[in-house]
């Protein structure tokens, strides 16, 4: 999953997205309102953590673009204070939530989890797939009842892939949910992970989860 991180404050974009990056999601840092504003035009996000107070162009603006553009990112709110006014004009302008600052980390990772559940129809917190099960509050992964240990980046493509199982995955979309702007697409790296991803979940099962179609991307599905 892919976050957009709009924040002025460097100390709290830092922190915000050091957090983040941890808990496994790939994630892009605005400025401003308007650098945040071309991102969110060019780019797919999932969650949108935007700040009210930015140079350029406020949340609030921001907010009321990106939905008359018809933009269905879940946007989370952070207010400056506790501004009952903001919140009212921040959901007015298509909010979806807001945290007011300062927050506990745990806080914002929770209101992103809840988002992505309300924008996958009520998802519960575990995804499954035959005997391929995936906990998204413990991070923990099992086949057949067996703990699987997978990296950060292993587990976010693996989450990614398991909310889309069954569809075919092309390697854009997984470059556009699972790694963040800085990456090149013109690298074998989602392939190794793919392996990587094989190796731990497919190997030493019968029936293979993982399967590439060619020419297009891949598929998780039984
Ligand atoms: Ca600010």
């Amino acid at each position: 999953m892919r976050i957009l991180v709009v924040e002025d404050e460097r100390k709290i974009a830092d922190f915000v997205k050091k957090g983040l990056k941890e808990a496994g999601y790939a994630v892009d840092v605005a400025a401003d309102g308007e650098q945040g504003h071309f991102l969110a035009g060019t780019n797919d996000y999932d969650v949108i953590v935007l700040d009210v107070m930015l140079p350029k162009m406020d949340g609030m603006e921001f907010c009321r673009n990106i939905r008359k553009e018809k933009n269905p990112a879940p946007v989370i709110m952070l207010t400056a204070k506790d501004d009952v006014q903001d919140k009212v004009t921040g959901l007015d302008a298509g909010a979806d939530d807001y945290l007011t600052k300062p927050f506990a980390f745990e806080e914002l990772l929770a209101r992103i989890r809840a988002v992505l559940r309300k924008k996958s129809g009520g998802v519960p917190t575990q995804l499954a797939v035959e005997d391929l099960a995936l906990d998204l509050l413990s991070h923990k992964v099992f086949r057949a009842g067996k703990d699987i240990e997978l990296t950060t980046k292993e587990y976010a493509l693996l989450e990614y892939l398991m909310r889309n199982s069954g569809q075919v995955i092309t390697r854009t979309m997984i470059s556009e949910h699972v790694w963040d702007i800085s990456f090149s697409t013109d690298t074998n790296v989602i392939d190794v992970y793919i392996n990587y991803l094989r190796r731990k979940i497919d190997d030493g099962h019968k029936k293979k989860l993982i399967h590439t179609i060619r020419g297009r991307g891949y598929s998780l599905k039984a």
